[in-house]
């Protein structure tokens, strides 16, 4: 559907480890959300999967809301990304990044302008209501990296 998707948002795990399998079985038995995996996407860091490698999740292919942001209205209109990491101790991997500035210029592109302007790109920390404060994607976050996706 295009036009519904006007933002995306950018995660990490909060572990060093990890893949789309591993966070939905979180989210689906001990979050208990029902649709499982929160994300739309997760890119390995070499660990649970390849390095840099895009793990598409259920969310996408059936295109509904996410659970990645801790606001309904958020959720139902942004994309979330999550890079596998606790990028408070370590910092994501050069391939987490360039596939991740991959992934969201074809998202961009697929999803069109609304308003004259692409999805608008943000760190989960800068979208989430303040009483929900988090530092996601984590205090080692390059977060120059966002400037990239100004336009
Ligand atoms: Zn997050």
């Amino acid at each position: 559907m295009r036009r519904r998707w006007q933002f995306i948002v950018v995660h990490n795990s909060g572990t060093r480890q990890g893949s789309a399998r591993i966070f939905d079985y979180y989210h689906r038995h001990v979050r208990r959300m029902r649709n499982g995996l929160a994300y739309h996407f997760v890119i390995g860091n070499g660990t649970s999967t390849g390095d840099g490698q895009i793990e598409v999740g259920d969310r996408w292919r059936r295109q509904i809301n996410g659970g990645h942001v801790h606001s309904d209205y958020l959720n139902n209109i942004a994309l979330g990304i999550c890079l596998v990491g606790d990028f408070n101790r370590d910092q994501p991997t050069r391939r987490q990044l360039e596939a991740c500035e991959e992934l969201i210029n074809y998202l961009r592109k697929r999803c069109g302008k609304v308003d004259a302007h692409y999805a608008v790109v943000r760190p989960h920390r800068e979208v989430n209501p303040p009483q929900w404060a988090t530092d996601c994607p984590g205090n080692a976050f390059p977060y120059s990296w966002f400037r990239r996706f100004q336009e």
